[in-house]
């Protein structure tokens, strides 16, 4: 009885695992495609809502090569105005969005990486960013990273003209290089073929699993 749920265990734990390395992504760093793009890994740091290093240290920032020549043209675009993105998350594993997940005091705004396809992050195919002045400092914006409040909506509500003039240079430097937003986080970006990226099935999963939160999505 013991090795038969000692088996059982082994085969979930490898179906998932299979799962997880079943396709081969195509990931670069961001920084070798455009290394004036600034990286501050939040969850390679304690300064994340886990309170704690999630990363590695040393992790790149990396994400799918279609996306990356994305982020060059968004990064073009606003560095016309002395600014740089900087990029809080690229690619996430799925190990790290499974500790991501439980340590979120509110799961609703962080993908169980087990429902549908998981979040878009594992697929290299999202980023979370935001902007830096020349000297790399982040700029004003609605709120900080991961604040999971009704300030942290795609739309800002607020009264401040600078944050609502900021918001507008990040939003419209990504839209115009192809990402959509989503209503509730205004630092998130997804790549707008997204679904030609990913294999047929598992895109179909995840449709699947976002299309309730699909139809909150707005195209920048
Ligand atoms: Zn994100």
């Amino acid at each position: 009885m013991k090795s038969f749920l000692l088996g059982a265990l082994l085969l979930a734990g490898a179906v998932r695992d299979v799962r997880a390395q079943q396709y081969q992504i195509p990931l670069v760093d961001i920084r070798s495609v455009d290394p004036t793009i600034i990286v501050d890994l939040r969850y390679a740091s304690p300064n994340n809502i886990t309170g704690r290093p999630i990363y590695p240290p040393g992790t790149r920032a990396l994400i799918r090569p279609e996306v990356a020549q994305r982020l060059t043209i968004a990064q073009r675009f606003v560095r016309r105005f002395d600014c740089s993105l900087k990029i809080w998350d690229a690619y996430r594993p799925r190990d790290a969005q499974l500790a991501l997940w439980k340590a979120s005091p509110k799961n609703d705004f962080v993908a169980n990486p087990d429902a549908g396809a998981g979040s878009l992050h594992s697929w290299g195919l999202a980023v979370d960013a935001t902007l830096a002045d020349r000297y790399g400092q982040s700029m004003s914006m609605p709120t900080e990273f991961d604040d999971f409040t009704p300030a942290a909506m795609w739309k800002y509500t607020g009264t401040n003209e600078i944050i609502r003039h900021h918001l507008a240079m990040l939003q419209t430097a990504m839209r115009d290089a192809g990402f959509y937003g989503i209503r509730s986080e205004w630092w998130h970006f997804t790549s707008q073929d997204w679904q030609q990226l990913m294999p047929a099935e598992e895109a179909k999963r995840a449709v699947q699993a976002f299309s309730q939160a699909e139809q909150d999505q707005r195209k920048l």
